[in-house]
């Protein structure tokens, strides 16, 4: 019985093999160079790398020469690159793709199918299988393993491989952020053979966001992301998602699923059963091609949304990541065996466990190791995928169909179109949603939005829109709970600063809505053309934009603020005016005078402070500042020392990093850390805080984000403000309170408003602030030359603090200061203690920073 079904399946094989060949030979005769012919270089060598140029003209030349092998542009990049994937698979497959892209999206959204249709489709489908490589440009094994699995797949004859193709067709993106790549190549063949070879970049790997690239796969904010967004949830519908990442080099060798705890309560626990038969497999190929240091269960939890393939698990898609332990980009490292670590969940000490069966003994490792790891583990996934194709398939639509089942199909979030502080960003939040393919309703008069709960990616929805409450997972009785990977809320109308509610529509009301194909936006213009003036009641996001462009095209503005009112833009009439406020969606009335009071707005200009120790927040502070039309400069510290910094600026601001960054261009890592190039070396030192205090003196504005504030708390400002949460005698806020006693990691938490201070100006009386640093702020009376104001703080009663997310020791920021401001003469400092624009996702309190800027330039 086994014999015979073998010989048959031997039968089934060779005849397809057969046929494939066959379609072959219609194509090219020509010959399939190997990445290595190719380049001209052995690819995966020590010390060799290929930039993104070569791998795209490989593919390029792999996919002239093979049938199995096209090339799909997914769009430009930040830097204006093109971005591109490989489809691969059997010639029949990708002669027919848009038969399968059809069959994925009707998996993805089985409403109205029977389970008989259902069936046939997982039966007739092909599995998509994306495998995205390299989003964070220094683990760069997996750019370069790319080329040689693709040619791999491309050519092989084996019986198997080709049944793998048959079974399914490849998406491979060989970067997720080819800008990055080019950078991280660049910079390394720079400092090859010198002491540098391999060292960290003094910038991000991204023009804005670093290694945040994959911080946005919820919020789609950068050009990349929404390329790869648009390819996956409006074209592909993949099933499977592997995102191949490096960690540390001292630890286990490759991390596979199951992932770690905690796991999000809203995903289908089918999502983690598929994803941890894959990460079997893994292990299995792995162990049996000899390969130690294989671990599950560590380090890289089930619980959030933001990264690439995470974002997926609430859309019903398989998706799983792997981590290969790290050489020195393309520089081999040894590992001495006293230097192997555990630590972080999963294994706290490097030691043989259950899910770590084969310690790595320690010694060389190299990038060929890392590129070795994950052709296997890339083999492995293609062979479930394949393997798995009709279950996997089915399991899609059956996750879809609980979806839409377990759901009542009353509950919709409403989201009202007018009834919006900021109807823009209202708006902002609807089109996000329809990028990630969600249904969205408007109802019959246009009035609102409605999202219903029971749709295929309705938990997205859920989890999107609503709060969060980290679980807190002990993994013994009486230890500490399992810290969050990254941040612990992500509850869209909060962070945005939008009206949405979760409750009962009736059916009519709901049916009589029709599903919205496109984004709407408010209609912008001028309501009558004829006047002197123009002004807009409401305090939007896009007014600051519209003051920025219009005082960039030399137009007037001016802002007129009273006591208890809401603060009102005033625009003069200009010829660009009116094409401005419909481009940033903003109606404006006419007024035939300015109000009494009213004051000239100047643009400021602002220096951007850049550590060479790059921060993230100040590429996401370039990045939201840009798009909203702020006059803007990087300064970097030879800037800062040189002093003068009046005669350029308005404006200085310190992004959140450590004072340890900015002062010395250090990161306290335990004493050791690793020289830049001399250029980059050192902060601003002590001649930049003198700088720093001597353009507040002359007028200057500086405002401080988070954890920058630290470099101010000295002598040299000797202001009345401290941080309460650090310890005596220390400084520094973040390293003088453990997370013992404290931990928010990134949560959504209450904080009042001094409405009546220009930085808080038309902004509610209440916010939900993102906090994910030990910082509050106790400030004490100042000297008779000196004014204080508190702009924000925490709630009286610890209870009323936490909003959405995780927070531990809410009660040390009890009636603390979230936001102070300080002025002598003509010169002010702000200091943010919350993030106010984290990642380019907060946008109910950009104001803050934004009014803060203006504030600066009056
Ligand atoms: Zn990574």
């Amino acid at each position: 019985m086994l014999k015979r079904r073998s010989l048959m399946i031997v039968a089934v094989v060779l005849a397809l093999s057969t046929q494939v060949k066959a379609q072959e030979k219609q194509k090219s005769a020509g010959h399939v160079p190997t990445p290595s012919e190719f380049l001209g270089f052995e690819v995966g060598a020590d010390r060799k790398l290929a930039d993104y140029k070569q791998i795209s003209s490989y593919f390029k030349a792999l996919a002239a020469s093979s049938p199995r092998v096209e090339i799909q542009v997914l769009g430009k990049t930040t830097l204006g690159e093109d971005m591109f994937m490989a489809v691969i698979s059997t010639p029949e497959n990708l002669a027919n793709k848009a038969k399968y892209k059809d069959i994925a999206h009707k998996l993805a959204d089985p409403r109205g199918l029977s389970s008989q249709q259902i069936d046939a489709l997982a039966r007739d489908g092909k599995t998509i299988f994306l495998l995205t490589c390299n989003i964070h440009s220094t683990e760069i094994g997996s750019s370069q393993m790319s080329m040689e699995w693709a040619y791999n797949l491309a050519t092989s004859q084996e019986p198997e491989i080709l049944r793998r193709l048959n079974d399914s067709i490849v998406l491979l993106i060989p970067s997720l952020n080819p800008d990055g790549e080019t950078m991280v190549t660049d910079w390394y063949r720079k400092y090859l053979g010198t002491k540098y070879e391999g060292g960290d970049m003094p910038y991000l790997y991204h023009h804005y966001v670093g290694h945040d690239d994959n911080r946005d796969w919820f919020m789609l904010t950068q050009i990349e992301t929404k390329n790869v967004n648009r390819m996956v949830y409006h074209e592909w519908f993949p099933q499977f998602w592997l995102d191949e990442h490096q960690m540390g080099e001292n630890g286990p060798r490759i991390y596979i699923p199951p992932n770690a705890d905690p796991v999000a309560k809203l995903v289908n626990p089918l999502v983690h059963r598929g994803n941890n038969l894959m990460g079997a497999a893994m292990g299995w190929r792995l162990e049996e091609a000899g390969k130690s240091g294989v671990i599950f269960g560590y380090s890289f939890d089930a619980y959030w949304p933001g990264g690439t393939r995470n974002t997926g698990w609430w859309k019903n898609m398989y998706g799983v990541l792997t981590e290969v332990a790290s050489a020195r980009i393309a520089t081999p490292i040894t590992v001495e065996s006293t230097e192997l670590q555990g630590g972080g969940k999963g294994l706290t000490t490097y030691e043989q466990q259950i899910n770590f069966p084969n310690p790595w003994p320690g010694g060389t490792w190299r990038l060929r190791d890392i590129m070795d790891y994950e052709l296997l583990v890339s083999g492995a996934a293609l062979e479930t995928v394949s393997k798995y194709r009709q279950e996997l398939l089915r399991g899609v639509a059956t996750m879809a169909t609980q979806a839409v089942q377990t759901a009542d199909p009353q509950v919709c979030w409403r989201i009202p179109i007018e009834d919006q502080r900021d109807p823009v960003t209202a708006a902002r939040l609807v089109a996000l949603l329809l990028e990630h393919g969600v249904e969205v309703r408007i109802n019959s008069d246009a009035k609102i939005y409605l999202v219903p709960t029971a749709q295929p990616y309705g938990r997205f929805v859920d989890e999107m829109m609503g709060v969060q409450r980290y679980p807190e997972v002990r993994p013994a009785a009486n230890s500490g709970i399992l810290e969050p990977y990254d941040v612990a809320a992500w509850s869209l109308p909060l962070m945005m600063g939008v009206k949405a509610e979760r409750l009962s529509i009736r059916p009519d009301q709901l049916n009589s809505a029709r599903i919205l194909k496109e984004a709407q936006w408010p209609e912008g213009g001028l309501t009558n053309a004829n006047g002197r003036y123009f002004t807009i009641a409401d305090h939007q996001n896009n007014v600051f934009a519209l003051a920025n462009a219009m005082q960039a095209a030399g137009g007037q503005v001016f802002l007129s603020q009273k006591p208890n009112e809401t603060p009102e833009f005033i625009f003069a009439a200009h010829a660009q005016l009116a094409g401005n406020a419909e481009k940033f969606h903003l109606q404006l009335q006419p007024r035939s005078d300015l109000p009494q009071g009213a004051t000239p707005l100047k643009q400021p200009r602002v220096g951007l402070y850049k550590p060479y120790i790059a921060s993230h927040d100040e590429g996401w502070t370039r990045f939201l500042l840009e798009q909203y039309g702020f006059k803007l400069k990087n300064i970097e510290n030879k800037g800062v020392k040189a002093g003068n910094l009046n005669s350029s600026y308005e404006v200085i601001i310190l992004p959140d990093t450590t004072k340890e960054v900015i002062m010395d261009g250090k990161e306290g890592r335990g004493g050791f850390f690793e020289e830049f190039p001399p250029e980059y070396a050192g902060g601003i030192g002590k001649d930049g805080l003198h700088a720093l205090r001597d353009f507040i003196d002359k007028g200057g504005t500086l405002i401080t984000l988070a954890n920058a504030s630290d470099v101010i708390y000295g002598e040299e400002f000797n202001l009345p403000v401290r941080n309460a949460l650090a310890s005596p005698g220390a400084s520094a806020g973040r390293a003088a309170t453990t997370t013992s006693d404290f931990n928010i990691p990134g949560s959504l938490l209450r904080v009042y408003l001094d409405t009546n201070h220009p930085v808080a100006a038309g902004m509610p009386h209440e916010i939900a602030a993102f906090v994910d640093s030990p910082i509050a702020f106790q400030t004490s009376q100042p000297p008779p030359d000196m004014q204080r104001s508190v702009i924000a703080w925490y709630p009286d009663d610890a209870k009323d603090i936490l909003v959405s997310g995780y927070a531990h020791g809410a009660e040390r920021l009890q009636r603390k200061a979230a936001a102070v401001s300080f002025t002598s003469g003509k010169g002010k400092i702000v200091m943010f203690g919350f993030r106010v624009q984290h990642r380019a996702q907060t946008e109910g309190t950009f104001q803050l920073l934004f009014n803060a800027i203006f504030w600066g330039g009056m």
